[in-house]
């Protein structure tokens, strides 16, 4: 009889913090030597009292990195199975799940030898290894003798299987990059190009930004009383009563939420007040306005123009209503089709849209509306859930991003059920 094909696929976890030219290297030759499918990439979540850090990468941030970094490369994917609001899931979880999710899938676990050092104060040791194949690459400062010691010990320890992967040192550290950036000094040839813009675009290790947003925070509240009535009777000339009406809810709502999820007020007033803004340009116009002002517009959103009133509203809100916060910006635009991994404000925005008091026609609204207080991820997945029930979960009748960031809600719901939550 012939034996099954099994499967065979590498995990490259880490906070990516940022991702550096090391990490691909490490991903591409354990894939090479070991014969891989593919590689995923899967950054860590961090624990809520970690985030914010100062000099440190938001978790958005992160992931795009991540994305940026392999996008050429066809065997090398993104895994997002470790983001999610509670931060922090332990390895052996992730890839218990994994495992039964793809039980005809070897898995290959690859860490640096720092790690390996640690490995002993890992969360449930044996039952990693029980899940994968543990691959250690070597670094400079450690003897091949030594490595090997400490490899026979854990794989005796725990028995599991380790295996020593045979690559270059390349001896480059995400924290000795973010020192470089801080000193002002050159990280280029040290991350990809891509990423490398990235981070200069958006400051993102930039000591200085934080002091300036700290300032500008200090100044948002007063200008934001101010303006907030300006821009509800601007918004009135550009919408029908009805929608009016439905834009001042989602704007009550969302900032009710605010209050309850401890998320900055004014801000999710803005949101929601904008969030429909663009809303009754008629669909041509739509179309129109997004090429003229170089707006992409996908095949998808091309059979369903009304889409994009999401992200033609963050354009004007930016344009029109002189908005410059990101966080703003972007809860518009994924306000109608979600996506995985949102921000607490996106959260907010798209639960209040479904919600707000004149919404009748959605079906668990009480259920709904009480759990939209109480989880915005659960409610995030009944929402999805309850959309994907409706349109079908057919692929010409659901954006991607929809689906996507169904799937993502449902294994942070599943997981919080393993863990009896
Ligand atoms: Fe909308
Ligand atoms: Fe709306």
């Amino acid at each position: 009889m012939q034996k099954e094909q099994r499967k065979k696929i590498g995990i490259m976890g880490g906070t990516f913090d940022p991702i550096h030219v090391g990490h691909l290297i490490l991903g591409e030759k354990a894939y090479e030597q070991l014969g891989l499918s593919k590689v995923l990439f899967m950054p860590s979540g961090n624990p809520p009292h970690k985030r914010d850090r100062q000099g440190r990468a938001e978790d958005d941030q992160r992931v795009e990195m991540v994305r940026l970094a392999i996008k050429d490369n066809p065997h090398f994917q993104l895994s997002l199975a470790e983001m999610h609001d509670k931060g922090y899931t332990y390895t052996y979880r992730t890839l218990e799940n994994l495992k039964r999710e793809n039980p005809d899938t070897d898995y290959y676990f690859i860490i640096g030898a720092d790690s390996l050092y640690d490995f002993d104060k890992w969360r449930e040791p044996a039952r990693i290894l029980a899940c994968c194949h543990m691959v250690v690459a070597t670094r400079n400062h450690t003897s091949i003798r030594e490595l090997e010691e400490q490899i026979d010990y854990i794989s005796h320890k725990y028995s599991g299987h380790l295996i020593r992967l045979d690559t270059l040192n390349i001896d480059i550290s995400s924290n000795l990059i973010r020192q470089w950036l801080k000193e002002g000094k050159s990280i280029q040839y040290y991350v990809k190009n891509d990423v490398l813009e990235y981070i200069y675009e958006h400051r993102i290790y930039d000591a200085k930004k934080a002091e300036e947003e700290e300032k500008e925070e200090d100044t948002m509240e007063t200008i934001n009383a101010q303006t907030l009535s300006k821009m509800q009777k601007k918004l009135h000339k550009y919408l029908d009563e009805d929608r009016f009406m439905h834009t001042l809810g989602v704007m009550y709502t969302s900032a009710s939420l605010a209050m309850a999820h401890g998320e900055n007020i004014n801000s999710a007033q803005v949101a929601g007040l904008l969030h429909d803004c663009a809303k009754c340009i008629p669909n041509k116009k739509k179309l129109k306005m997004c090429s003229q002002n170089h707006l992409p517009v996908s095949e998808f959103e091309k059979n369903h123009p009304f889409l994009l009133h999401a992200k033609l509203g963050a354009y004007l809100a930016e344009k029109k209503y002189g908005i410059t916060d990101s966080k703003i910006l972007n809860a518009i635009t994924y306000h109608t089709t979600g996506r995985p991994s949102m921000t607490k404000l996106e959260k907010i925005v798209y639960i209040a849209d479904y919600i707000e008091p004149l919404r009748e026609k959605a079906p668990r609204l009480e259920f709904v509306r009480k759990l939209a207080f109480q989880d915005l991820d659960e409610c995030i997945y009944e929402i999805l859930k309850d959309t994907l029930n409706y349109l079908g979960d057919q692929p010409d009748k659901v954006e991607k991003t929809t689906r996507e960031a169904y799937q993502y809600y449902r294994s942070i719901h599943r997981q919080r059920m393993e863990e009896g939550e």
